[in-house]
């Protein structure tokens, strides 16, 4: 690049370029008139619950709401995250040192490598994985050694396949089940081993449990801190944004390991205040919402997955069905590259998706599809994709991107 006298290098290491492309193959699309049907972001389309929108409301109309908050988040809203943590997991994490509030589980993640690691140090990540933990550690200087996930093993790391040289420099890995962009899911079991490899090869274990809400078929996703001793080693992200449709309001919490929760809010205090108040009233009333027993967003989702799973199979895509989050992770057809393949869907049949290798290269041969729209948007979704699978070939001579 040419003008780089105000951009730093770093920006380049920074997330995939492909989800610009797809902004612009999108606004493209529509500039032609076509009517998208947009499974590409995976932004809840529902607002909030009205409770906790009113929540939101009465407090914003408090004059004493707009006072600095804190980097910690107010001590209410920590109680009520541990006894949330307590109800839905079994563990009690203590609210003074083990709970910290986020701006978006996002900030932590982007912070975090920053806080407890040091340029030169390293960290296993998982590929595919989501964007934002390559770039916490680009903004951090921390290189980021792969972890690769693939179909055949459930999407779970084989943590014997890193050398044992590689596991000198690292500092802590991530793991993020469910997961997104590959909706693969892991047992309790999985997190016993996790944490006894964190503990042996004296590394942070850094989970995100965004998703642990958005579950089907009666499957609820563990936490690795219920696995005994977990807290010791490891810490976990949690956010409002997708089971609770808060994304806008941008809040999420970390729980675990006090020393690593510490340093992160260390940094954070020289960087933000904290969640402004009245979203954290909002998500004190969907937390407490959530322990009286309301139900859940997942039959929401659940109920999507089954008409746009049974309508993409009835048009011939054999894709997997997920059992929690909010998205597909489907096998391109044969002789398609990811992008081309994600293009043409969106330029012959309306519907946006994000190429599997805009998470890592692992993700070449899949798109991601979200269930951001409604029933009726995602079976017509997918007789349009039925359409353009019998019409389609991949171009001849298009190289893989
Ligand atoms: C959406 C998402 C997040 C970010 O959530 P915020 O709380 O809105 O910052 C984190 N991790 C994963 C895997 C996500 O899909």
């Amino acid at each position: 690049m040419d003008n780089t006298r105000w951009r730093s290098r770093r920006l380049d290491r920074l997330g995939s370029a492909i989800f610009a492309e797809v902004a612009a193959w999108k606004a493209e699309a529509r500039r032609e008139g076509k009517d998208v049907i947009a499974l590409d972001i995976g932004s809840p389309d529902q607002p909030p619950s009205l409770q906790a929108r009113e929540t939101l409301a009465a407090a914003a109309l408090r004059p004493d709401a707009y006072r600095y908050p804190g980097t910690e988040g107010t001590i209410r809203f920590r109680e009520t995250v541990a006894r949330w943590f307590g109800r839905r997991f079994g563990v009690a994490p203590d609210p003074a040192e083990e709970v910290l509030s986020l701006m978006g589980t996002q900030d932590g993640l982007a912070h975090l490598a920053m806080s407890i690691a040091d340029p030169g140090d390293a960290a296993l990540l998982p590929d595919p994985g989501y964007p934002v933990y390559q770039a916490g550690l680009a903004v951090a200087d921390v290189e980021a050694i792969p972890l690769p996930l693939s179909e055949d093993n459930g999407y779970l790391p084989d943590f014997d396949a890193v050398p044992e040289a590689v596991w000198d420099r690292v500092k802590f890995l991530i793991l993020n089940y469910p997961s997104n962009p590959l909706s693969a899911v892991a047992d309790l079991a999985f997190f016993e081993r996790a944490v006894d490899t964190a503990r042996r090869r004296n590394v942070l274990l850094v989970h995100d449990n965004a998703y642990s809400e958005m579950a089907y078929d009666g499957f609820r996703p563990p936490s690795v801190l219920e696995v005994p001793g977990a807290f010791e080693v490891a810490v976990e992200f949690h956010s409002l944004s997708k089971s609770f449709h808060l994304a806008g309001g941008r809040l999420g919490f970390a729980v675990g390991n006090r020393e690593a929760l510490s340093s992160l809010r260390a940094l954070k205090n020289n960087i933000d205040f904290g969640v402004f108040l009245a979203v954290q009233e909002a998500g004190i009333a969907a937390l407490e919402m959530d322990m009286a027993g309301h139900e859940s967003v997942s039959l929401l989702y659940e109920k999507r997955r089954d008409v746009f799973v049974a309508g993409l199979r009835n048009a011939g895509w054999n894709v997997p069905s997920p059992k929690a989050t909010m998205f597909l992770w489907a096998p391109v057809p044969a002789g398609w590259s990811s992008r081309q393949f994600s293009r043409e869907m969106l330029a012959q049949a309306g519907v946006a998706s994000i190429p599997g290798n805009a998470f890592g290269v692992r993700g070449e041969g899949y798109v991601r599809l979200a269930l951001v729209e409604t029933e009726s948007r995602l079976t017509e979704a997918a007789e349009r994709i039925g359409t353009f699978l019998r019409s389609a070939e991949p171009k001849q001579g298009e190289t893989m991107v």
